[in-house]
């Protein structure tokens, strides 16, 4: 099969009506695009590689899951309205099975998302997958690191740590009850970007970012980009029956605080503004966790004090080996 003919088959195909912003789509040498007036285009890159970001063998459906997923999180994080997708894969070899699972479950990853694949690059090479993402925010409206207040109330969207557990039920850390596994595996491999979450928030949050590191170390950097410290209440963090059904509670603050891949929002938002979105209808639960101080670093309440954290200072403790 030529690289032509499996474009065609196995990519063209998914996008089979383009939205008005797209002239021209797969097929000729670059797409031809139309950012709305009064909107700015938001893009980011992400790629998988095999052996480092996913393990030899993972399923290709739910590696495309993986991939868009936490690319069109990152435009949740800037309040963006997703729109298109272009897609750079190295493939070892031609496996008709696996492009099979893996367009499929990029078209329906790419449908849920609302992004529009728009163009690409095929080569053969060791296992890599890249999704460059596309979005739309009015003009001067993009939610960024900087902009946390002293006062602001730290918020977090889903629960956390979840991802981290997924992980360790690949790794055979844990072996928990079929519908548990089930459910966290779907955490590690099919994040939800909280797209809506991030347009809602957009008129007011002061501050914002994805958690792909971890929440100490993401918060981590609103906190350097906002030049201000954090308090965070280890006790209020919020934390699913899937996750605490697996370790004990001082391991699933651990994995909340420090695992990374959760793909939930993490912003800061004055008390008042806080106190507003509570009254309005969310699809996800919010929780508060913290809040942001003028002094600099990250205090945690945990097992009954305030002690100073670093990201780097608590791994230690997100390592325990399995019990
Ligand atoms: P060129 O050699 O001009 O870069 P290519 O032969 O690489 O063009 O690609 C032909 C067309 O197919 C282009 O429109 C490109 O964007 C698209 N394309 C290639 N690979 C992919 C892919 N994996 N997913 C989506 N579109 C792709
Ligand atoms: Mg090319």
């Amino acid at each position: 099969m030529d690289e032509f003919a499996l474009i065609r088959q196995y990519f063209a195909e998914i996008t089979r009506t383009l939205p008005d912003s797209v002239s021209t789509g797969i097929g000729d040498d670059c797409a031809v695009l139309t950012v709305p007036a009064g909107q700015q285009l938001v893009v980011s890159i992400d790629t998988l590689v095999e052996g480092t970001h996913f393990l030899a063998g993972a399923p290709a459906d739910s590696l495309a899951w993986r991939l868009l997923g936490a690319a069109v999180s990152d435009l949740a994080a800037m309040g963006a309205e997703p729109a298109w997708l272009t897609l750079a894969i190295s493939l070892p070899e031609v496996s008709q099975d696996w492009l099979q699972a893996f367009s499929k479950g990029l078209a329906a990853a790419a449908a849920q998302y609302q992004v529009a694949l728009i163009g690409g690059d095929t080569t053969r090479g060791p296992l890599t997958l890249s999704a460059q993402v596309h979005g739309f925010v009015p003009h001067g409206q993009a939610l960024l690191r900087q902009g946390a207040q002293p006062g602001d109330c730290i918020v977090v969207t889903g629960t956390l740590g979840d991802s981290r557990a997924g992980l360790a039920c690949l790794l055979g850390e844990r072996s928990p009850a079929e519908p548990i596994q089930a459910e966290l595996l779907r955490r590690f491999y099919k994040p939800e970007p909280r797209i809506y979450t991030g347009l809602q928030i957009r008129p007011f949050a002061h501050a914002c970012i994805d958690i792909s590191d971890g929440l100490l170390a993401d918060l981590g950097h609103i906190l350097a980009a906002s030049h201000c410290g954090a308090r965070i209440d280890s006790t209020r963090l919020p934390l699913s029956e899937a996750l605490l059904s697996v370790v004990d509670p001082a391991q699933a603050i651990a994995w909340a605080l420090t695992g990374g891949e959760d793909f939930e929002l993490c912003f800061t938002l004055t008390p008042e503004h806080w106190a507003q979105l509570q009254r309005l209808t969310l699809p996800i639960p919010l929780t508060c966790i913290g809040e942001i101080t003028a002094d600099t670093g990250i205090q945690l309440y945990h097992a009954g004090r305030w002690e100073a954290v670093t990201p780097a200072g608590f791994n230690h403790f997100a390592q325990q080996p399995a019990s």
